[in-house]
């Protein structure tokens, strides 16, 4: 069913989304919304219902942060942008994915080897289904300066650079909460990953490289994070008591 799966309040003015097939955060406060991330094109109606369970007004988005720019995290953005002035930032590195300059994403050629594993199939034609190969790429998306940005949420950001998923993908880290927002560098489940609930790569066919992404989530570690929100997959926590 084309509904949200759960959705976690992280800390005041955050709430995780598990969308469908991917997973966005809505931060929230002093009359605005911004978001990260925003999951496939037809997930839009969820993204405007996720931002009334968080107690907000989807009419104050104001602006849309982007790990990465694959499909089923720009989502509806280029539509929120043309129709409703919504800006759309992402990493510099990562800016020419998000226009659609060049695409680094999987295609159905890289998924034949494993178009027989089970699950597989299906997954892409919900991935289809979903928006996957539409035009989803926002001309207009704009470059997020520096290493951190402030939230007219009154939150801030931390920009992590992890490239490898893709050339510019970067986590997001919320030092209130100690927060860090992954996207695909770090999931916690996928339809084509066995296991769900710990922290683990997408396979090898989704990384632009995977050499460069195995590094990045190892460099990972080295951040402070009291819980986990990634871009596929259930949130993870981490109790102060529980870290060494
Ligand atoms: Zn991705």
């Amino acid at each position: 069913m084309h509904s949200i799966r759960s959705t976690t309040r992280v800390a005041p003015g955050i709430l995780f989304v598990e969308g469908p097939l991917s997973n966005w955060t809505v931060f929230h406060g002093g009359g605005a919304v911004e978001l990260v991330d925003c999951g496939y094109p037809v997930d839009r109606p969820l993204v405007e219902e996720s931002i009334r369970l968080a107690g907000a007004d989807p009419a104050d988005l104001k602006r849309i942060l982007i790990t990465h720019g694959h499909s089923d995290h720009l989502g509806a953005s280029a539509q929120f942008a043309g129709e409703r002035g919504v800006v759309v930032a992402a990493a510099p590195a990562e800016l020419p994915n998000v226009r659609r300059d060049v695409t680094e994403q999987v295609t159905v050629a890289d998924l034949l080897p494993s178009a027989l594993k089970r699950g597989t199939v299906r997954w892409a034609i919900a991935a289809v289904r979903a928006g996957g190969l539409g035009d989803v790429g926002v001309r207009d998306a704009v470059a997020l300066e520096g290493d951190a940005v402030a939230l007219s949420t009154g939150h801030t950001l931390r920009l992590v650079p992890s490239p490898g998923h893709t050339s510019g993908s970067v986590c997001f880290f919320e030092p209130e909460s100690r927060a860090l927002l992954t996207g695909d560098a770090i999931v916690t489940g996928h339809p084509l990953l066995r296991e769900s609930g710990e922290l683990q790569q997408l396979p090898a066919f989704f990384q632009h490289d995977a050499d460069e992404a195995a590094l990045s989530a190892r460099r990972l570690v080295l951040c402070d994070a009291a819980v986990v929100l990634p871009g596929h997959g259930p949130v993870i926590a981490f109790p102060a008591d529980a870290r060494p």
